[in-house]
């Protein structure tokens, strides 16, 4: 009796198993000049897939619907094109958490989380049963008082956060992350230029703490940026003006009135800024010439923090 020959499989599904899109995907992004093709390709399908990447690689035998794997498509399209990876799956992790982003927000970067471990320190030498209350200056996503909320949530303790930005979609979308982390009852936000919606009496001299990482992107800098930044995030929050200060300017300024006697101002700054922003702080004659700085993973200058005189005490 002869044996029929095997034939291959018909499975149409055989053209679109897990192995095969991320082979296809690093080479479509390779020869478009993607630098990280391989990790791209790969992170682009475990978000699509909702899988993690350590099982993709396990299961790379596993079908991938046609319906995924047109939209893994179309993501690499988008990606060949520049447009920021944190765009098109939606998402920035930040301090660990998973942060939803939209092309309408300042997609968040590492060097803020070092700006966030500064204040939570300065939070910490605050008394226990002190209830503590602090403003975010152009919150983006949300990603400062949410990671902060969310840190002293798991420890029992309640912030009161106020957080403001002049654009709405930020702020929607602010609000749905401290949702998703459960802590949008801890942070009111506000809608308006920098310090403007707190000029009410109940505001003055009431935060122990200003924090804010406000755009601060030289006008020389901008046009060095890279074309994925230039050409896809929101331009209003990367400029900072002719010298990128613009916005501490307004900020040294108005937030005296807000802080309460002690209160620091904490903000990140551009590696080159330190000595403006230092000088803008001592000549507003109102805080402590005693500055704190801080330094990026790269050793650059990356923040700084002011403490407003304790006046009371004098
Ligand atoms: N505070 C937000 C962040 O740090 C947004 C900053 C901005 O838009 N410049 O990510």
């Amino acid at each position: 009796m002869s044996v029929p020959l095997l034939k291959k499989s018909t499975n149409p599904e055989n053209e679109q198993c897990i192995g095969d899109l991320l082979s296809k995907g690093k080479l479509l992004l390779k020869r478009n000049g993607i630098e990280n093709a391989e990790q791209e390709s790969l992170l682009l399908l475990s978000y699509l897939l909702k899988m993690k990447k350590i099982d993709l690689l396990l299961k790379r035998h596993f079908p991938v619907s046609s319906i995924k794997a047109k939209r893994y498509w179309q993501w690499l399209r988008q990606r060949r094109e520049g447009y920021p990876i944190q765009y098109i799956t939606g998402f920035q992790n930040f301090m660990g958490l998973e942060f939803a982003v939209s092309k309408n927000v300042f997609i968040p970067r590492a060097e803020t989380e070092i700006l966030v471990e500064e204040v939570i320190k300065l939070i910490e030498m605050i008394p226990e049963e002190e209830p503590v209350s602090l403003m975010d200056i152009g919150a983006g996503c949300g990603v400062i008082p949410v990671a902060i909320s969310s840190y002293f949530k798991e420890k029992g303790r309640h912030i009161d956060f106020h957080a403001v930005d002049l654009s709405s979609d930020a702020l929607k979308l602010s609000f749905k992350n401290a949702r998703r982390f459960h802590c949008q009852n801890n942070i009111h936000f506000h809608q308006g230029d920098l310090l403007k919606p707190f000029i009410k009496k109940e505001y003055f001299n009431a935060f122990h703490g200003i924090i804010s990482n406000p755009p601060y992107i030289s006008k020389t800098e901008w046009d060095s940026l890279s074309d994925e930044v230039r050409l896809f995030e929101p331009a209003m929050a990367l400029l900072g003006g002719e010298k990128g200060v613009d916005f501490y300017k307004t900020i040294i300024e108005e937030s005296p009135a807000f802080l309460k006697p002690g209160g620091f101002l904490a903000l990140e700054i551009g590696h080159q800024q330190k000595d403006i922003v230092s000088e803008m702080i001592r000549g507003n004659g109102i805080f402590e010439k005693k500055i704190v700085t801080f330094y990026d993973y790269y050793h650059n200058d990356r923040g700084i923090i002011a403490f407003k005189k304790n006046l009371e005490l004098k």
